[in-house]
C-alpha cells in the first residue's frame, strides 16, 4: 500500500537535523583547511556562515563603517 511507503520515508534513520549538522561540519572543515578556494563548498560555507552569524551582527553594520568617514568630511 502506498501510505506505508511514505511512512517508511518519514522514519528513515538519517534525520534532517543530522544531515544539517553533517553538512555544516563538512563545510566548516572545508573552510578550515584553508584558503577559500572558491569552489561550491566555499560559497555554501560563506552563505551558511552569514545566515548563522547574522543574529550577532548589527543590522546597520555596513553603515556604521561609513559614519567615521562622514564625520571626517564634516570636520
Ligand atoms: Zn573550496
Amino acid at each position: 500500500m502506498a501510505p506505508q511507503v511514505e511512512l517508511q520515508r518519514v522514519t528513515e534513520p538519517a534525520d534532517e537535523a543530522d544531515i544539517l549538522r553533517e553538512q555544516l561540519d563538512y563545510l566548516i572543515d572545508h573552510a578550515a583547511r584553508g584558503a577559500e578556494c572558491g569552489c561550491a563548498a566555499c560559497h555554501r560555507y560563506l552563505r551558511v556562515r552569514a545566515i548563522l552569524l547574522e543574529i550577532f551582527q548589527e543590522p546597520q553594520a555596513t553603515k556604521v563603517r561609513e559614519i567615521p568617514t562622514a564625520l571626517a568630511r564634516a570636520a
